[in-house]
């Protein structure tokens, strides 16, 4: 039997605001345990929630970049639950009117595009963090994420394979860090997701029982995980078995999914508005007013890109993978005035390679805009060759200067001066007697041998397009 897989995804992104959804405390990660909970936060009795206007700007800045409806009227609720890292027992969350209505969002698969229903996004506030094993035996409860507000973003179970689910949420992490209303740090929670997955005989049109996969914390994890489960589903459902609708942890050690605990249904929370919190109210002129902040787009800036610079889909996906990247190479282009296509390889080569290499950000890179132009230009009037470049690149990466000055303190500067580069290949020719000889018989291929003596003998300074033109001169002779 063929068997389908059907996934939704539900993203919690951590609203980058200064101070929480509905008190005044810090947001600022990695503080000391308890130090950025207020009254509010620890649910004191008492106290009143007062929420944040900046959280509903960057949700309605999301939903306008996902062509959403914005709803004018959106309703906070308290989703009832019992937890130690929960102080109130429910969370502020929004439920039956969201602030964001439906929207869509386009994803590119190996150069097919797919649009993936986004069925709405909601403001709700995150909680606390148990902490299992800094005491032993006991367990820990740091409130400082209490109340951090958070955009939960779910999509349509549009998604039909884990790549498809990884496509989406790597395109949402994208729009949320060039919206800057989330950093997008996987590693310290502020960008997660839960996949919703289950599987169909193909053809079928009633989607089958789903699981609920928690716990991913990488990109990597997720497309692993939903392999993992959809396997799982399959191999249940062909041995007679049947899937439980239920919440799975995945366990990236055994790459394995547990089960956690029955799925609560909606009726268990027992939803309802919150007393405390009048509906939110926004108008069509905050909309507007949020509208104007709008950066260009991912979408848009690729095909720009494209458009304007003659990149190909790949190098123009990969220089818009942020937006940092994406002006650093706009920069570049503009203040070194070289080929766009030579700027974008030295961006995704040796300046990606780099980055990668010490795990640096772009906004961290030792070799600056200004140093790079330095550098394109140098190579532009042949001061130096490519290779030389590369070697003057890297010096620059460990701090040893401009171009111009790893140029003059190194004496890279290209040589170009005919008679000089004449002058060693005499010399090269006149040490290798036999080579030349097989070379005149015919043995073509030693042709590269000699270029190769006189770089060396150069220190790879001589200009490669001269000393193949002169030397094809001398050999042939
Ligand atoms: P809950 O809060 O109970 O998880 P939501 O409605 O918030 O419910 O989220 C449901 C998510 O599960 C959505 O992303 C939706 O697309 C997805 N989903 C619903 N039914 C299925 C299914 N049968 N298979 C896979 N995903 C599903
Ligand atoms: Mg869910």
């Amino acid at each position: 039997m063929e068997w389908e897989t059907v996934i939704g995804l539900e993203v919690h992104a951590q609203l980058q605001t200064k101070s929480k959804a509905f008190s005044g405390a810090a947001t600022k990660y990695g503080a000391e345990p308890n130090t950025q909970a207020c009254a509010v936060d620890i649910a004191l009795p008492g106290v009143l929630p007062v929420f944040n206007k900046e959280a509903a700007r960057m949700a309605v800045k999301f939903g306008l970049a996902i062509g959403a409806a914005i709803n004018h009227r959106s309703v906070f609720a308290r989703k009832n639950y019992f937890y130690p890292d929960l102080p109130k027992g429910y969370q502020i969350s929004q439920y039956e009117l969201p602030i964001v209505a439906k929207g869509q969002i386009t994803i590119d698969l190996d150069g097919v595009e797919k649009t993936i229903g986004i069925t709405r996004a909601h403001l709700e506030e995150d909680a606390g963090k148990s902490l299992h094993e800094d005491f032993h035996g006991m367990t820990g409860i740091d409130l400082n994420r209490a109340g951090t507000p958070l955009l939960e973003i779910v999509s349509e179970p549009d998604m039909r394979s884990a790549k498809e689910a990884v496509a989406y949420l790597k395109k949402i992490h994208e729009l949320v860090r060039y919206l800057e209303i989330c950093d997008g740090n996987m590693q310290e929670g502020s960008f997660r997701c839960d996949a919703n997955v289950s599987v169909r005989p193909k053809g079928e049109k009633k989607f089958g029982t789903r699981a609920e996969l928690k716990n991913i914390n990488s990109f990597r994890f997720v497309e692993k995980a939903i392999e993992f489960e959809v396997e799982r589903q399959i191999d249940l459902i062909e041995g007679g078995g049947k899937v439980a609708q239920e919440t799975r942890l995945y366990d990236s050690d055994q790459d394995v999914t547990r089960s956690m605990r029955s799925k609560e249904e909606a009726m268990d929370y027992r939803y309802f508005p919150d007393p405390d919190l009048p509906p939110l109210v926004i108008t069509e002129d905050f909309i507007r007013g949020v509208e104007k902040t709008l950066p260009e787009l991912p979408d848009a800036k690729r095909a720009r890109f494209m458009k304007d610079y003659g990149l190909t889909a790949y190098d123009a996906g990969v220089l818009t993978a942020s937006r940092e990247l994406a002006d650093y190479y706009e920069q570049l282009v503009r203040a070194s005035g070289s080929d766009p296509k030579i700027a974008a390889n030295w961006v995704t080569g040796e300046l990606a390679a780099f980055l990668n290499r010490d795990n640096k950000d772009i906004s961290a890179s030792p070799v600056t805009v200004s140093m790079m132009t330095g550098l394109l230009k140098r190579l532009a009037d042949n001061t130096i060759s490519g290779k030389i470049a590369k070697e003057v690149f890297e010096a620059m990466w460990n701090g040893e200067g401009d171009a111009d000055a790893v140029i003059a303190k190194k004496g890279l500067k290209q040589i170009t001066d005919t008679g000089a580069i004449e002058k060693v290949i005499e010399e090269i020719v006149a040490k290798n007697p036999k080579q030349l000889e097989q070379y005149r018989a015919g043995k073509e291929t030693l042709f590269g041998y000699f270029v190769g003596q006189v770089m060396k003998a150069t220190q790879g300074k001589a200009n490669p397009a001269q000393v193949n033109e002169l030397l094809k001169k001398k050999l042939s002779a």
